[in-house]
């Protein structure tokens, strides 16, 4: 099962870096660029591999892989997550990095896209040897990161006391007390309020503005969710706060189904630190048949390639809001959006993250912090504004949603490389 899953991973058809080529490809020819623009922002600027010895608890040295990918800083420094996953790959996080520079172009942030990966499974690890596992990365990447070169942050499988570790570590590197690193830390560590649910928050407001556009009433509105991890589980609370009855959701393990509506309160409360809730109970379904659900709106929260040509044309949702870095793939974009499926692309639904990640940045860099309402008004209208600015693009250029985020994304991205003479 692990072995298909990894082979699916890396087989042609699901290579998240081609289709995010093929995209950008089309998104710059639409807006006139030439081709050395596409040649220069097809792959990350920069890309680091390294090797991260850790003692582990039995006293054995294990050998870790990590990467960290910079896609371009024309604009300004990098920015994005690392992950800490088995299936992490050099392709993946490329592609994760070129993801992260159309996000901070579509939300307008001062900054290019970065991202990190490590090749782990955490849930097998302890507290200690991931705390080691940790600091080792920030030694072995300390060069090309900072809070004016490259700014990391959570993502898949990582959390606030990561960044609070890995923050510690480059404050001794550093010495000096660098809160802007690293985003996405505690609060008492510089962390901005707003950020653990910022993923979440931006995502229901991209869900609110696609329901109108549909005129689907959020109230009562059936919803499915897969993944309950940071984006997911929260997600799950404010779609069932805002009325709205989620009647799937799942984890890596499995799925669960209620028409009638599940106790996400319940759900919330029994998950583990990495999203796992399934497991306590029997009468579970597999993501396979989740995806596929009656239902509304349907949000994949968890990892790439999910929604493909195979399951697309037994999706039932009327709209699908991509939570998670790239769910679905181009053939499937095709066939949703062939039958009339209003499709909510990833760079867009999941921007609300980095967009707090930058207001967490700019309280550190001031020493002046916001009160959670402050971040969540200010939150609200980027996602607003950029939601609507991507769909009217979607509308006035005729093309999918997907196609008018990435030309809205790369935009900046291009003409800051050519005001600074590169292309
Ligand atoms: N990992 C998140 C993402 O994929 C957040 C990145 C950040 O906050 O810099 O958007």
């Amino acid at each position: 099962m692990v072995a298909e899953k990894q082979k699916n991973h890396e087989s042609e058809k699901f290579d998240v870096l081609a289709s995010t080529q093929t995209v950008i490809g089309e998104a710059l020819q639409k807006l006139g660029y030439p081709d050395e623009v596409f040649e220069l922002l097809k792959e990350p600027i920069r890309m680091m591999t390294v090797k991260i010895p850790v003692r582990m608890d039995d006293g054995n040295v294990k050998i870790f892989t990590g990467y960290r990918a910079q896609h371009n800083d024309a604009v300004g420094p990098t920015k994005g997550g690392i992950r800490f996953h088995p299936q992490v790959t050099e392709k993946e996080v490329k592609a994760l990095s070129i993801w992260m520079s159309l996000k901070c172009g579509i939300v307008d942030l001062p900054y290019g896209g970065g991202k990190g990966g490590i090749i782990c499974d955490p849930r097998q690890m302890s507290f200690r040897e991931l705390e080691r596992l940790s600091r080792g990365y920030v030694r072995a990447i300390s060069q090309i990161v900072g809070p004016t070169k490259d700014i990391p942050a959570p993502d898949v499988f990582t959390n606030s006391q990561i960044m609070a570790w890995m923050m510690d570590e480059y404050s001794r590197i550093d010495e000096f007390n660098s809160p802007g690193f690293i985003t996405g830390k505690p609060i008492v560590l510089g962390g901005s309020h707003g950020r653990e649910t910022a993923t979440a928050k931006g995502v229901t407001i991209c869900i609110r503005e696609a329901a109108k556009k549909k005129g689907i009433n959020l109230e009562g509105a059936r919803v499915v969710v897969q993944g309950f991890g940071n984006a997911g589980s929260f997600l799950a609370k404010f779609m069932h706060d805002a009325g709205a009855k989620v009647v799937g959701i799942s984890d890596a393990y499995g799925g669960l189904y209620d028409p009638n509506g599940l106790d996400i309160e319940y759900l919330l409360d029994r998950r583990d630190s990495f999203g796992t809730v399934t497991t306590l109970f029997k009468n579970t379904i597999t993501n396979k048949e989740l995806l596929e659900l009656e239902c509304d709106i349907l949000v994949p929260a968890a990892i790439e390639n999910q929604i493909t040509e195979e399951n697309a044309p037994n999706i039932k949702a009327q709209i699908v809001v991509e939570a998670a870095n790239g769910p679905t793939t181009l053939e499937a974009t095709k066939i949703l959006t062939d039958r009339g499926i209003l499709l909510v692309p990833d760079v867009l639904a999941s921007a609300g993250g980095v967009t707090v990640s930058y207001f967490e940045w700019v309280q550190n860099n001031q020493g002046f912090y916001w009160t959670e309402e402050e971040v969540e008004e200010r939150l609200e209208k980027v996602m607003v504004k950029s939601f609507n600015n991507i769909y009217e693009t979607s509308q006035a250029r005729k093309v999918n949603m997907r196609l008018s985020a990435y030309m809205v994304g790369v935009r900046k991205m291009a003409e800051a490389s050519r005001f600074r003479g590169w292309v």
